[in-house]
This record gives structure tokens, C-alpha cells and sequence, in this order.
């Protein structure tokens, strides 16, 4: 199955991998594993089987029982097995028990000490087994690439990339992870030779904006998803918000598929439009968050004794925004310098006016 594994990675666009967050008991993990087999879309399972918990004393995976089912799982399913490892001692065991590929979670990519002993035993073990290489927490390319090197450095020769955005606080919208698109577009130009799949699952963190999120990551072109399945996500002992039954991942599938044909829908004009309000939510609380460094602002200046408004200052800000507006700061080159300029001066006179508005307060204090 592995060198199956290896095909699909090499030719299958998109590549489908699919499976539970977490194995939680052999029903489970068959029963899914037999619904997403029936789809005839799924090219690979995905299955947790150490699962790193943000927090102590939740269900952190069956470890080894879960491990002994996966020959049994294979024979009978014919789908090559994805395992997360993030130590040496976890691969062992993961590839003794006949796993086909393995992937390294957005934690452990961001810890050198951890991938250098993980890599260094892969090698050892089969130097041509997959690894995904998820992105750091942290939306930090070169702590990324250092992965793929450490990786290329244990001499390990069948990498892939996954994007699943990055940690964020607060909330970005009501998203779980923040999409970092840049992140996954600068690592593509960075390696365009690996294929990078998307793992919407935690990325959205909600079943309702996984296709959403899917159709935001087209203009990557991605090479396919990495995304979670469960036969009873309502009952599912972790991520149970973002799993979805095997026949609403069809319904997902044909949504990614249909844009991929460039097929506008209905269905699409709400996701878009769900996406719409997502960043317009995190438009206006950059704004609501960059009104108040203004207020604050206001404070200082009444303190130094020095006006509301320095001509050198709105100078400098003015031509800074007239540079991204030429592009020479932004990646995507499409937005009008004119639109950019009234935009600054919407934002330069509200800040204005509400840094008045502190120092008439602060002034009737005083008195
Ligand atoms: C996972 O894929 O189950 C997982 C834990 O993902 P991440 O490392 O991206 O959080
Ligand atoms: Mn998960």
C-alpha cells in the first residue's frame, strides 16, 4: 500500500485523504473507514493515533490498541494508512504496524530537537516512506523550510506539505486557525516541486466553513486535502465540531470538484459570501483594534505637549500607504492607489477625531 500511497502523491490531483480526527475504538474506526471506502473519492485514510491535546485530561488517542487493528484495516479496505508521529519511539511503532505514511503535526514542526531525532529514525527505518510536513503553529516560513531541510538532511526523500493555517489570539473570526495564505503560497514558491495539501479541518474548526475555506485556498491550486471524517462526528471524542459524516464529505468533495471545473453555483455565492463576512469580521476588529493604539495615542501627545495633528508624521504615513498601494508591499498587486488613499483618509480622520474626542474627556476630568 505504501507504494500506492506514494502514486497518488506523485500523480493523483486532487489527492484525497480522509479519515477520523482520532481511532476511539475498532467500530469506529471501521465504520468509518467502510463508509469513506464506499465514497469512492477517498485515496488515503487519515487516523489519530497519539493525539497532541491543547489541554491535560482529554482523550488523547488509544496509542498502541489502536495500532494493532491497522493490517486487519488494510486488507480489508485496501487504503493506504496515515498516521501523525511526533517522536522517534511513536514511529517505531507506527511502522512496525505496517502504516504507510506518516505525518508531523503543526506541533512538532515547531520543535527542531523532536524533528531532528524523528527524521534521523525515519531514515533508518525506509528513507522512501511519505512524510507530510504540516506548517508550524506559528506563522513562521523559515521555521517551516527548516523542517523540510532537517527533513532532506536525515536523507529523507518523500516529503509533502501540508497548510492548516496558524494559531491565532484572538479568534481570527470564527475560524479556528488564522489562513496565512501568504505562509502557504511564499513555501509553494519555496518548494513547488512538493505537493501541499490543504487540511481545511483545522483550519475552519466548524463543519459549515470547510468549503468555504476550501474555495479560498483555489487561487494556490493546492494538490488536494487532508481533511476529517468521522461516522458519528456529534459523538466524536475530539474535534467534534469540525468532523464530518463520510456522506457530507461527498457533498464537500462535489463543491471542491464543481470549482475546480470552474462550475459557479449557487451553493458557491453563499460560501463565498460566508468567507465575505468572516473577513469582513476581522476588517472591522483590525480597525476597532487600531482605534484604540489611537486613544492611547492621544494620551501620550497631550502628555509631550505636542498637537493632534504632526504634518511630518501624516506625511510619512500617507506616502507608506501610496508604496502599498504601488504594490511594493503587498503581494496581490490589484488594489486602486485611489481606493487605497480616500481608504487612508477615511481612517486618518476618524483616528483624528476620536483622539478630540479623549482629550475633551480627559480635559473635563481635569477641571
Ligand atoms: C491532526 O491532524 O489531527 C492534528 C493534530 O493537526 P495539527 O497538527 O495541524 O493541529
Ligand atoms: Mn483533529
Amino acid at each position: 500500500m505504501r507504494a500506492v500511497l506514494l502514486n497518488h502523491l506523485a500523480h493523483t490531483r486532487p489527492l484525497i485523504i480522509a479519515g477520523p480526527c482520532s481511532i476511539e475504538s475498532k467500530e469506529q474506526l471501521f465504520a468509518t473507514t467502510q463508509a469513506l471506502a464506499a465514497t469512492g473519492l477517498v485515496h488515503a485514510l487519515r487516523a489519530g493515533v497519539w493525539k497532541p491535546r491543547t489541554q491535560p485530561d482529554c482523550f488523547s488517542g488509544l496509542g498502541e490498541e489502536a495500532l494493532a487493528w491497522i493490517r486487519e484495516l488494510k486488507a480489508k479496505y485496501a487504503l493506504p494508512v496515515l498516521v501523525e508521529v511526533a517522536n522517534a519511539a511513536q514511529a517505531n511503532k507506527a511502522l512496525q504496524a505496517g502504516v504507510d505514511g506518516l505525518w508531523i503535526g503543526a506541533r512538532t514542526t515547531t520543535n527542531p530537537f523532536a524533528l531532528d531525532e524523528l527524521f534521523a529514525y525515519i531514515a533508518k527505518f525506509d528513507a522512501t516512506i511519505p512524510v507530510l510536513i504540516k506548517n508550524p503553529l506559528a506563522p513562521d516560513l523559515k521555521l517551516w523550510i527548516g523542517a523540510v531541510l532537517r527533513a532532506e538532511k536525515a536523507g529523507l526523500l518523500k516529503l509533502a506539505l501540508v497548510h492548516r493555517g496558524c494559531a491565532c489570539y484572538p479568534n481570527y473570526a470564527n475560524l479556528r486557525s488564522e489562513p496565512h495564505w501568504e505562509l502557504a503560497r511564499a513555501m509553494r514558491q519555496a518548494y513547488p516541486k512538493l505537493p501541499m495539501l490543504l487540511d481545511p479541518s483545522h483550519l475552519a474548526g466548524t463543519r459549515e466553513l470547510l468549503l468555504p475555506i476550501i474555495l479560498a485556498s483555489q487561487d494556490l491550486a493546492l494538490d488536494g486535502l487532508i481533511i476529517e471524517s468521522h461516522i458519528n462526528p456529534e459523538q466524536a471524542l475530539t474535534d467534534k465540531a469540525q468532523q464530518v459524516h463520510p456522506e457530507q464529505l461527498c457533498r464537500i468533495l462535489e463543491g471542491y470538484f464543481q470549482a475546480e471545473q470552474n462550475v459557479l453555483s449557487a451553493n458557491m455565492l453563499a460560501n463565498y459570501r460566508d468567507l465575505i463576512d468572516v473577513l469582513d469580521q476581522r476588517l472591522l476588529q483590525l480597525l476597532l483594534a487600531r482605534m484604540q493604539v489611537v486613544e492611547k495615542i492621544a494620551h501620550v501627545k497631550q502628555h509631550l505637549d505636542l498637537p493632534l495633528l504632526q504634518q511630518e508624521r501624516y506625511a510619512n504615513m500617507r506616502k507608506q500607504w501610496q508604496q502599498l498601494a504601488q504594490g511594493e508591499n503587498l503581494q496581490n498587486q490589484n488594489l486602486q492607489s485611489q481606493f487605497l488613499q480616500d481608504l487612508f483618509e477615511l481612517i486618518h480622520n476618524e483616528s483624528l477625531r476620536r483622539q478630540q474626542l479623549q482629550l475633551n474627556k480627559s480635559a473635563y476630568s481635569s477641571e
